[in-house]
């Protein structure tokens, strides 16, 4: 998508790369119907799988005018079902058994899971839901290596399905031995956010910040908000993490449903507060996996995380596996663009108190920029954290054209609502840098002559640098 002021969408789109996807012909036609950020889940495929589809990104990204970034999502402490040779019919009011005892043959009415704790971990009456909440189980007898349960709601059984103990807190750390050699081989190839899955407290961040620091890395972190235990401590994972995903598949199936809706909008709300970005994933466009549009409920969801003013929405299975991705992408675009258009966002300006010099300036210039009406913004930054405190306070009406002079801070901030991101040389002359600026998004057709543009930057006054908000006329 070429940038123009009038389809430019504030709303970020973040797409899961897999078997459906992972040829350069559709990355890049994803990336050019608008994605932003390539999700790789590191549940799902190996080393090789996903080391092929970060080349592929890095050459697309040579050829693309705004290259996009790269998210590993890690698998965290996830308990699954083993392989099965076909699948396993499971009928209501049936007993099946879950066993801990590997290598066992499956038999038609059992399978083989992956946490050994489960038998520890459960008591008679607890549930076991496998699959996303479709095939639901209650315990009714413990053994020393099966649990034994009876069907509640039946289904189709493949393998390796996802399970979940709604409440039970699993004994597993919350970053796995092998959560731990995917952030490495990340780390290697220098991607640019990883999401922690399974998320409990703002410590599991602090570590996982100092792995990503010992092995030199420059990863953000997403923490992905996914149960009971996160929604407890939500206030403290917003402050240590860089971003937050309000992970909606799990957290449909570790809390009544019908809260859903309540923790993702104080979820959103204080991330506003916090300035830090949030992502709203999962069953945005589910439908559209088989069928060629969406239902009005799911465009509906889309729009309103829109109208809540969301950095962030994004597609799973819908590009991972489904029929029609690109035009996936298509659809959250034109429907974000709408909404965006329609006005009348919450608007989060005043939600949040800033709490230094900076912030107050980024305020200010969010202020002045929504009342002077300008279609742009330019924000001159190093680590780009100028850019990510403006963004945080959801300026209403420009684009927040952000330059650096890092490719790898520029691609980091895509996750950002509003910012399009630039990178050019800084001049040792910042009047320079500023003009320079200035030319390419004319040059982009952002701006024209005669337009007013906010400027946030530092200027040398004398031997010192000063943060400065100007108001100049593009000539
Ligand atoms: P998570 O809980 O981490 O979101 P998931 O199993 O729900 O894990 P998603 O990435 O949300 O996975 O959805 C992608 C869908 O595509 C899943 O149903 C998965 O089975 C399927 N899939 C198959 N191969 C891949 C792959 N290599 N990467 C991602 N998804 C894959
Ligand atoms: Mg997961
Ligand atoms: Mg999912």
């Amino acid at each position: 998508m070429s940038p123009q002021p009038e389809n430019f969408r504030k709303t970020k789109i973040i797409c899961t790369i897999g078997p459906a996807t992972n040829s350069s012909e559709m990355i890049e036609a994803l990336a050019r119907a608008g994605m932003n950020i390539a999700r790789l889940n590191m549940s799902h495929g190996d080393h090789k799988f996903h080391g092929d589809i970060i080349r592929k990104i890095k050459n697309i990204n040579k050829k693309l005018k705004h290259p996009i970034a790269i998210l590993l999502d890690t698998q965290g402490p996830e308990i699954r079902t083993g392989d099965v040779n076909a699948e396993l019919d499971l009928k209501v009011g049936e007993i099946f058994k879950f066993h801990i005892i590997p290598g066992l043959e499956s038999e038609a009415k059992s399978v083989f899971v992956n946490y050994s704790d489960i038998v520890n971990d459960l008591k008679e009456g607890d549930k076991v839901t496998v699959d996303n909440g479709l095939i639901n189980l209650v315990v009714l007898e413990k053994k020393e290596k099966e649990l034994i349960c009876r069907v509640l709601d039946g289904g189709k059984l493949g393998s390796r399905k996802h399970i979940n103990l709604p409440g039970i807190r699993v004994n597993l750390p919350s970053v796995t031995a092998k959560d731990k050699r995917d952030i490495l081989f990340g780390l290697e190839e220098d991607i640019d956010f990883i999401a922690l899955s399974f998320v409990r407290s703002a410590d599991d961040i602090v570590g996982l910040k100092a792995l990503v620091e010992e092995n030199g890395g420059h990863a953000k972190i997403i923490a992905k908000i996914e149960d009971q235990e996160a929604v407890s401590n939500y206030k403290e994972i917003i402050s240590e993490a860089d971003g937050i995903m309000v992970a909606r598949g799990d957290l449909g199936v570790e809390i009544e449903i019908h809260e859903l809706p309540i923790i993702q909008r104080k979820i959103i709300k204080e991330c506003a507060i916090q300035g830090k970005p949030v992502i709203v994933a999962t069953h945005l466009l589910e439908s559209m996996i088989n069928f060629p549009s969406p239902t009005r409920a799911e465009v509906t969801d889309v729009a309103n995380a829109v109208y809540e003013e969301v950095d962030c929405i994004m597609l799973s299975g819908e590009t991972a596996t489904g029929k029609y991705p690109v035009r996936c992408v298509e659809m959250l675009h034109n429907i974000a663009l709408r909404i965006e258009k329609s006005g009348g966002g919450v608007g989060y300006i005043n939600e949040r108190i800033p709490a230094d010099q900076k912030e107050q300036l980024a305020k200010a210039t969010a202020n002045l920029a929504d009342s002077l009406k300008v279609p742009a913004v330019i924000v001159i930054t190093r680590r780009g954290t100028t850019a990510i405190n403006l963004a945080g306070f959801h300026p209403n009406f420009p684009v927040i054209h952000a330059f650096t002079n890092m490719t790898s801070i520029r691609r980091k901030l895509w996750i950002n609502r509003g910012i399009l991101p630039y990178r050019i040389d800084f001049s040792s002359d910042p009047e320079k840098t500023i003009t320079q600026a200035i030319e390419t998004i004319k040059k982009n057709k952002m701006v024209q002559s005669g337009d007013k543009v906010v400027i946030l930057s530092d200027v040398i006054a004398g031997v010192d640098r000063v943060d400065t908000i100007q108001v100049r006329e593009v000539k």
